[in-house]
């Protein structure tokens, strides 16, 4: 884009929301210029912020009269470089930050109406105020946005059982290519009118539409937590203990994260509010967490012990005598909970203190697990000797994160290695007919390995609908499909 055409472009821009809010050329600061991991460079022509629907169909209407693509940017901890702008797409970075307020929520109705730039956790907040919760739970609920997490469908902790962001979202408020705004924000439980445009729009990561504001699912907030760290036989044990305990509890579990010995090390090395949880690091743990939906399942018994953690400990109890548990800590305070989840969540952080990984986001149905999990361990062991694990993540959801390192190197110094390890997971993928992004996105990482593995005719629907949508390839140009 030359100069002369980003002066025009930022000066009509900054006529809509304002000069502080536009940035061009060198002016555009260092938290556009990269993503969350690093990884990649990003290079907008220009970084504009509108701070209301209005805003941001009037910069859309002015970017579709010019031809001009935009990037719908949230908090960019987005993990499959979505959000990344190439210099020769000469984009426009649009930032959803300035739109972050709740502009309502119905506690009878049982949802919130949230503008897209909401921080999640400022959502939890929110929820929490009003006696409610909004469960959309993963590690980067500081720093992402509601428009992003629904951009990318994102799943997290506790997806077993509220589902994942979509499964949340009962409206959107939209604007489109063209710079009209689609309003479709009531929150309907049922609604058969035509095609399902929301669920459309979930997933699309900024390639369909620009998320503005959406109508979220809200739930009553379990009664008590009861949480434990279980060191378990194998993943076939593991399968096992979360079936008996969904059955067992009357489908209270919450969550049930499958966490690999490199992966418990890793944060007690790194994070320093870490603490281990047993003596030596597990081969395999699970960290499990029921969430009381009664009451009287928060109530304490005869002993001093609530009834909850007390059925956690008669199902552990059980698979101990079954052979499926070796050990297991039942978290005793809100500070020992506190620091499981920390945990889990700061693997990503942890590993990235390490250094660089090959990692993946993948997911079968939950049965192949054991299957999965044991041909990866033989194909990785069979490519380079450096650390890996492959039993990790979300087990309820069968949605594995699997991380790798030929010879505890940076991958891109062993690069046959680094395509080996790749080769094997797509492989496995193929083999089991799993999906190659369970809950990261496309973006500009997986393109090639949906384009081969998506089935044809699907594929073929999915660039009409682009097409369609956004007949001048404006909306996040050059991500998601080929
Ligand atoms: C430490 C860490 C842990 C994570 N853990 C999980 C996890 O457990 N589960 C999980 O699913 N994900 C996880 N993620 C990744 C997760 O996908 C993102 O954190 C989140 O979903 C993206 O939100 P964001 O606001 O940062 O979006 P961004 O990164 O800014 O954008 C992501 C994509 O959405 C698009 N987009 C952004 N805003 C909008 C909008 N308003 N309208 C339309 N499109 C938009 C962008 O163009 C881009 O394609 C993790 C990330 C980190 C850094």
């Amino acid at each position: 884009m030359d100069e002369m055409r980003v002066n025009d472009l930022a000066s009509r821009f900054a006529a809509i929301c304002g000069e502080a809010h536009v940035e061009a050329g060198d002016g555009i600061g260092p938290r556009y210029q990269s993503d969350w991991l690093g990884k990649a460079v990003s290079e907008p022509a220009i970084v504009v912020r509108p701070a209301s629907t209005e805003e941001v169909a009037g910069v859309m209407k002015i970017c579709a009269e010019t031809r001009t693509p935009v990037i719908p940017f949230g908090g960019n901890s987005g993990l499959a470089s979505g959000t990344i702008a190439r210099a020769k797409d000469q984009v426009v970075m649009l930032s959803l930050e300035r739109m972050n307020k709740v502009r309502r929520i119905d506690a009878p109705g049982r949802y919130m109406v949230a503008e897209a730039g909401c921080i999640i956790e400022s959502l939890h907040h929110a929820a929490a105020a009003e006696g409610l919760m909004f469960p959309l739970v993963f590690g980067a609920k500081g720093t992402a946005q509601i428009g992003g997490a629904l951009g990318t469908n994102a799943g997290g902790l506790n997806v077993v059982r509220y589902g994942s962001a979509r499964a949340l979202c009962l409206g959107l408020e939209v604007v489109t290519a063209g710079g009209e705004v689609m309003d479709l924000l009531p929150a309907l439980k049922k609604n058969n009118t035509g095609y399902d445009l929301v669920n459309l729009m979930v997933g699309s990561e900024g390639t369909l539409g620009i998320i503005t504001a959406a109508s979220l699912k809200l739930v009553t907030p379990p009664h008590a937590f009861a949480t434990a760290m279980v060191k378990v036989r194998d993943v076939e044990a593991a399968l096992e203990l979360m079936n008996m305990t969904q059955s067992r509890s009357g489908g209270q579990v919450e969550a049930f994260e499958l966490i690999g010995k490199l992966m418990y090390e890793l944060p007690v090395q790194y994070l320093d509010h870490v603490s281990p949880v047993f003596d030596e690091a597990p081969e395999l743990a699970v960290l499990m967490e029921l969430g009381a939906a009664r009451p009287e399942d928060a109530a304490p018994g005869p002993d001093g012990t609530v009834a909850l953690s007390a059925l956690l400990e008669s199902i552990l109890a059980d698979a101990f005598e079954a052979g499926l548990v070796e050990d297991a800590v039942i978290a005793q305070s809100e500070a020992q909970r506190a620091n499981f989840w920390a945990m889990r969540e700061g693997t990503l952080e942890a590993m990235q203190r390490h250094g660089p990984w090959v990692m993946n986001d993948i997911s079968f149905q939950v049965s192949d697990l054991p299957g999965v999990i044991a041909d990866m361990e033989a194909a990785f062991a069979a490519v380079a000797p450096g650390p890996f694990c492959v039993a990790f993540g979300h087990m309820g959801d069968g949605n594995l994160h699997i991380n790798a390192r030929p010879y505890d190197k940076d991958p891109k110094d062993h690069p046959e290695e680094e395509q080996a390890i790749k080769d094997a997971v797509r492989d496995i993928v193929i083999k089991w007919r799993g999906s190659i992004s369970a809950e990261h996105g496309i973006g500009l990482d997986k393109q090639q390995d949906m384009k081969d593995l998506k089935d044809p005719v699907a594929y073929a629907m999915m660039k009409s609908i682009k097409q369609a949508l956004d007949p001048d390839n404006l909306l996040n140009p050059g991500k998601v499909l080929m």
